[in-house]
């Protein structure tokens, strides 16, 4: 009797109910990220292989083993290069004693830390010559982190990560104060952030917008105009990347179920079970082809009818260090 034996194909088929699939825009690759990885490849063209960098070029697997593939090895610290080899610092920025150890090693080196985060390099330089202590807003831990702060002497610099990190600083009343930011964070966590410090110090200085860059609040705001209509939000990004895990954020806090995923392989069917509408986006250091697999992927799950939803053109683009330009 056929109507007592398990319908297989039920089981084991995914569900083809057809979903909407929102793709949201801007996403992916930013100014940054492209420059950095154009310096890498290019300085392969120029010293040839193997150019050293320092930390991963960008927090992305995909984009890091397509340019070990081209000659590029990638270490965590300067005294892993070998004497003579050519040496490329990350996106993120590093400590100014790494360039300083770099130049008196003699090694040819190659900046790539965004200009973005360069520029709040600048900022702390200037705020500790003007007298101030810097709270510096931002992820313990961190890459750029760990740069901006080592841009000053230890001492000059505190980091505040929390509303409640906020309460429990204590300076004598009156104490020259500045704020900066890393350029990564939630738009809505760090605005509340600076909103306490000028709260409790009123004497406090900062730039006049918050220092996150275009592209993290642009992906934000991408997400935000899609995630209300989604049951699962999809993020393509590394556990280690800042902006990605912010877009996971600002999903959830929306309400909207979000994964942050790095591949299309690690899709599981049963998050897409009772999905009418699911978003779609990726973080500043993941590349578009991985987006298009993702698409390809849920495509042999379900019928898709694939829409983007653009909240912003981005126009931006970053000059290449001048060695690589003679
Ligand atoms: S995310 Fe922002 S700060 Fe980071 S590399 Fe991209 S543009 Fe620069």
């Amino acid at each position: 009797m056929n109507a007592s034996l398990p319908d297989i194909a039920a089981e084991t088929a995914p569900s083809k109910s057809p979903l909407r699939l929102l793709i949201a825009a801007p996403r992916g690759f930013c100014a940054g990220v492209d420059r950095a990885i154009e310096i890498v490849e290019r300085a392969i063209e120029r010293y040839g292989a193997p150019v050293y960098v320092r930390h991963e070029i960008v927090h992305n697997r995909f984009v890091v083993d397509g340019l070990k593939a081209k000659g590029a090895i990638f270490v965590e610290e300067l005294d892993q290069v070998p004497d003579g080899a050519p040496v490329v610092f990350s996106a993120h920025g590093v400590p100014k004693v790494v360039p300083q150890d770099a130049t008196a090693r003699g090694l040819d080196w190659l900046d790539a830390t965004c200009p973005l985060v360069s520029k709040v390099h600048r900022q702390a330089e200037r705020q500790v010559e003007a007298g101030r202590h810097i709270l510096f807003v931002g992820h313990k831990g961190h890459p750029e982190v760990i740069g901006t702060m080592g841009q000053v002497p230890e001492g000059a610099i505190s980091l505040v990560e929390t509303v409640e990190d906020v309460a429990r600083l204590s300076f004598a009343e009156g104490t020259p104060l500045a704020f900066l930011t890393q350029t990564t964070l939630s738009v809505d966590d760090t605005a509340e952030i600076v909103a306490a410090l000028r709260a409790r110090f009123p004497q406090i200085v900062g730039p006049k917008a918050e220092d996150i860059c275009y592209a993290t609040s642009n992906r934000q705001e991408a997400v935000k105009a899609i995630a209300g209509e989604c049951d699962l939000l999809l993020v393509i990004g590394a556990p280690n990347s800042s902006n990605s895990l912010r877009l996971v954020e600002v999903a959830e806090r929306m309400g909207t179920r979000s994964r942050l995923i790095q591949r299309a392989n690690e899709i599981d069917p049963a998050w897409l079970e009772g999905v009418n509408t699911l978003g779609l986006t990726a973080g500043a250091s993941a590349p578009e082809v991985l987006v298009r697999e993702v698409v390809a992927k849920v495509g042999e799950l379900r019928s898709i009818s694939e829409e983007t939803v653009t909240t912003t053109e981005e126009k931006m683009v970053f000059k290449l260090p001048r060695q690589l330009l003679d």
